[in-house]
């Protein structure tokens, strides 16, 4: 998963997981309890009593499966009609297994159920995770509903907007953000469609109003946007602002970069490119979103650059999320930097093209991460010379730029 724009967006991240705001899971609930269909024969208070049991017993196993990592259980309780939440649901599990080999326990509770008919109501989930002194706790409140006997979780309800490859869900609280970043998005992914000779299958973006509810969706510590396998996913504050705006720019890097390498990026290449293509973009007072890498990336180099200590060899990246960043974000940075600054983006591009021709590897494959960060210096061997060489060449231009910057 890719996660998060710039270096200094990531202390942000980091930084935020102290404060909650609680209002969202509040407004949901009272959405949903507006919205209650009439038609539905009205339970009595002890038949909803009794359904809510009910329904509290069955969402228990789903619970258990989480713990267990027990993928058909849990995708029992996921409502298949909505074909992209469900897919997001399956990868939910999947990123709670890889944040369990980064180090965290992640477990998930039942806050709180309501039915409110024979067949509606909702479900408050608390994300719990944990590592070291570091504790995270994110709720998010799901419709749930009864299909055939059975309770099952829906997405939240989002309206959708589906316009070529964009399919564009944001929540009803966001309708007027909504307008001014679909616009944004629109021109953005025109300028990297023209830029990098891309042409995006589909692109989903989901707006979440609540930091809370998008970080439990993932699961992640606290996000204000990030790229999974299925979709792009952003918190949009109100009112929406650059730093949306940022986040997306360097979010959608991640989506064409999957496609563009058949997604055979490894993290450092992804978070690499991301931040250094995504500085190149510009949005000007008139809305117009331009694209120019001369010098757009000098402040974030200088930043990095004061801050990494070692230029460590292309192939001892490490890939950790949790424990790398430094790798993945910093050095990645700066490999990217130096391979497009000094051979040019179609020297860039080529290497892609050999990453292209690899076919995808299974997300369930416990050893994806290291297939592909294998296969990456290959293409990269392929394309620029030896992968040694290489690094002592990066390494070299930018000990010299240190040198320079301390001058
Ligand atoms: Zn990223």
């Amino acid at each position: 998963m890719k996660k998060i724009a710039a270096i200094i967006l990531v202390f942000t991240v980091i930084l935020s997981g102290c404060h909650s705001p609680s209002t969202s899971g509040v407004n949901e609930k009272q959405n949903q309890k507006k919205k209650a269909p009439p038609k539905e024969k009205v339970l009595s208070k002890e038949e909803i009593e009794k359904e809510q049991d009910l329904a509290k017993s069955d969402f228990d196993k789903m619970i258990q499966a989480v713990d267990k990592n027990d993928k058909e259980q849990f995708l029992s309780f996921q409502n298949d009609a909505d074909k992209l939440f469900y897919k997001e649901q399956d990868a939910w599990l999947l990123g709670v297994k890889q944040k369990r080999r980064e180090g965290w326990t992640v477990s998930e509770v039942i806050n709180d159920i309501t039915v409110t008919s024979q067949s509606k109501g909702s479900i408050e989930l608390q994300v719990n995770m944990k590592r070291k002194d570091e504790t995270y706790k994110n709720r998010i409140t799901y419709p749930i509903v009864k299909v055939d006997g059975r309770w099952k979780i829906n997405d939240l309800p989002f309206k959708k907007k589906i316009d070529g490859p964009i399919h564009f869900y944001y929540l009803p609280t966001l309708q007027w953000e909504a307008e001014s970043v679909y616009k944004d998005v629109e021109k953005l992914i025109d300028v990297y469609k023209e830029q990098f000779i891309w042409e995006p299958k589909e692109v989903n973006i989901k707006l979440y109003d609540s930091l809370e509810a998008l970080s439990a969706s993932v699961p992640w510590e606290s996000l204000y946007g990030v790229s999974t396998p299925i979709s792009l996913k952003f918190f949009v504050e109100k009112p929406y602002t650059d730093i949306t705006f940022s986040l997306m720019k360097h979010e959608v890097v991640h989506s064409m970069l999957v496609e563009l390498s058949n997604d055979n990026a490894p993290n450092f290449m992804q978070e690499g490119l991301a931040m250094f293509i995504s500085d190149a973009i510009k949005k000007e007072p008139s809305g117009t979103i331009t694209f120019n890498l001369d010098g757009a990336s000098t402040e974030r180099e200088n930043i990095i650059l004061k801050n990494i200590k070692k230029f460590k060899p292309i192939s001892q990246l490490n890939m950790n999320y949790t424990e790398n960043a430094e790798d993945i974000y910093g050095l990645g940075y700066l490999v990217t930097n130096y391979l497009i600054t000094t051979y040019g983006m179609d020297k860039y591009l080529e290497m892609l093209n050999e990453l292209k021709k690899e076919a995808t590897i299974d997300s369930e494959n416990e050893n994806k991460e290291q297939i592909i960060f294998k296969r990456a210096i290959n293409a990269m061997e392929k394309t620029y010379g030896p992968i040694n060489k290489l690094s002592k060449a990066y390494a070299e231009y930018f000990n010299k730029k240190k040198q320079e910057i301390k001058e």
